[in-house]
């Protein structure tokens, strides 16, 4: 019998992770499988305190208290089911989500009993409800015979997608890549989610009616003829002009950018045939930047058996935008991190050799809120190195058929939602969108929100 009190007893326990010289070696996931008896035990220190900060501070407003009462009950289908009502992918989230930032941050056990660990138990909900044959299930079976189209295959067109489908809505989705996911896919590395999950999600959807056009690269004359045979369509098309830090000496052999080195380890470890990655293997690596990105190439290179892996950060530890547990899982596996840092100059007579950086001290905040790094004077060191990865991240980069079908931007290089009749309509009524491409690089939850919510602005508009 529970007594909403049982978080004074049991504390906080996260699955076991990996040793972490297997993980060292590894590409796959780091934690341990969770049992069910510890989930349960997990689930039932939530409070159930009345007024779920937890629900809020989740990007879907996902019903965190009345599934986590599903799962201490050991009902593992039907809280599969409850997740599903606002997310159309939990065991993603519940991987990748930076839970500290979100829900968990919000839970009311942080005054003093640290939170309900939430994502966890969402991840374990559904897989282990898909592993028991569990299937999401259509609202509608026919809504009507429209069609809406989707291009892009990352969390966001795919949201879109579950959520047309689920109502009876017809849709396409069209990808570039051979494989859906997006950045879910060919960014985010094995170790964090691994490709059999989202291959599970495209088993599910097509079983569910999607239809997927992949190796496809939409262009000016590909939009106009999906165009003309869609009802509306829906743009998840991500944001994939990385940002430059114009740093001199950025053009030498052994400089790289964070994507492309990811996206090559990606396609290298899940393709049979001869993928070439970009290996770092015996070298002395550095990775410029702070945030989700810079964590996943310096775990990335501590797995290709660099030498040494350094991150270069020019803000402190408490600046960082990466998540949390992601730095401390980088930290654990051998990655040496320099703070308040800055890169000046790379040096190395064609190919890199070493790295200029200076100390900086934090200053007041700039237009973004964040404190701003001042470099001390005469504080420059170099660092003898090998290979330097930039990952200062990513911004709209520009597609023509944006413009060409009357797509307004903001100055940013963002689409423009300006349509006020349907949320996530842009200036041409047909077109919607969501995802990166309408708010900056940022987290797969917030895509998925995007998704999700278009898909229902679009059965209105189907509607009209
Ligand atoms: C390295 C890295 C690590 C990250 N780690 C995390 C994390 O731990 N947690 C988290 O929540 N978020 C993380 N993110 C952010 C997250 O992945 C993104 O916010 C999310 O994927 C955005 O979803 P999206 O659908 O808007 O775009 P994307 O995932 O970028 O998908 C866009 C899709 O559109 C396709 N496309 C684009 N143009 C065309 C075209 N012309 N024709 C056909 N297809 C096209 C692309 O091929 C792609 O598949 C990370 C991002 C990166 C880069
Ligand atoms: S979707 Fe993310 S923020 Fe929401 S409950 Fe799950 S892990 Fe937390």
């Amino acid at each position: 019998m529970s007594t909403n009190f049982e978080f004074i007893d049991i504390k906080r326990i996260e699955p076991e992770t990996k040793p972490i010289s297997a993980r060292k070696v590894d590409f796959g996931e780091i934690y341990e499988t969770q049992n069910i008896d510890s989930v349960k035990e997990q689930s039932s220190r939530c409070l159930d305190c009345g007024n779920p900060y937890c629900e809020w501070k989740c990007p879907l407003h996902n019903y965190i208290p009345d599934w986590l009462k599903l799962a201490q009950e050991g009902s593992i289908q039907e809280a599969a089911d409850l997740c599903h009502e606002t997310n159309s992918f939990p065991e993603i989230c519940g991987r990748i989500c930076p839970q500290e930032k979100l829900c968990e941050g919000a839970c009311t056990l942080n005054t003093g009993y640290e939170a309900v660990t939430i994502g966890q138990i969402e991840k374990y909900i559904t897989d282990k409800a898909l592993a028991e044959g569990w299937k999401p299930k259509k609202y509608i079976e026919n809504f009507s015979a429209q069609t809406v189209s989707i291009i892009g295959a990352g969390p966001a067109g795919l949201a879109c997608a579950e959520n047309l489908i689920r109502r009876g809505v017809n849709c396409t989705v069209y990808d570039r890549y051979s494989e859906i996911g997006g950045l879910l896919t060919y960014g985010i590395p094995e170790f964090k989610l691994e490709k059999k999950v989202v291959l599970k999600r495209r088993e599910l959807l097509e079983e569910l009616g999607v239809k997927f056009v992949l190796n496809y690269e939409v262009n000016d004359a590909r939009m106009s003829e999906i165009e003309h045979k869609s009802d509306a369509v829906f743009l998840g098309l991500g944001t994939y002009e990385s940002i430059k830090g114009n740093i001199s000496g950025d053009k030498k052999d052994g400089v790289v950018e964070a994507l492309p080195y990811l996206v090559k380890n990606t396609e290298y470890l899940m393709s049979d045939e001869d993928a070439e990655s970009i290996n770092f293997s015996g070298k002395n690596v550095v990775v410029l930047g702070g945030g989700d990105t810079a964590m996943d190439c310096v775990r990335t290179a501590i797995r290709q058996q660099a030498k040494s892996v350094t991150c270069v950060y020019r803000r402190d530890r408490d600046n960082m935008p990466g998540s949390e547990k992601e730095i401390k899982h980088a930290i654990e596996e051998g990655v040496e991190f320099l703070f308040n840092s800055q890169p000046l100059e790379i040096i190395g007579n064609g190919k890199v050799r070493q790295l200029k950086i200076g100390q900086t001290k934090l200053g007041k905040p700039d237009s973004s809120g964040r404190r701003k790094p001042i470099l001390v004077e005469g504080s420059e060191k170099t660092l003898e190195i090998d290979k330097l990865v930039i990952a200062f991240g990513y911004q709209a980069d520009q597609q023509s058929f944006v413009s060409k079908n009357d797509i307004r931007v903001s100055e940013r290089g963002l689409i423009a939602l300006e349509n006020k009749k349907y949320k996530y309509q842009t200036s041409n009524p047909k077109f919607f969108a969501g995802g990166d491409m309408i708010i900056g690089s940022s987290l797969a939850v917030h895509a998925i929100a995007h998704g999700r919510d278009a898909a229902k602005e679009i059965i209105k508009f189907l509607k009209t």
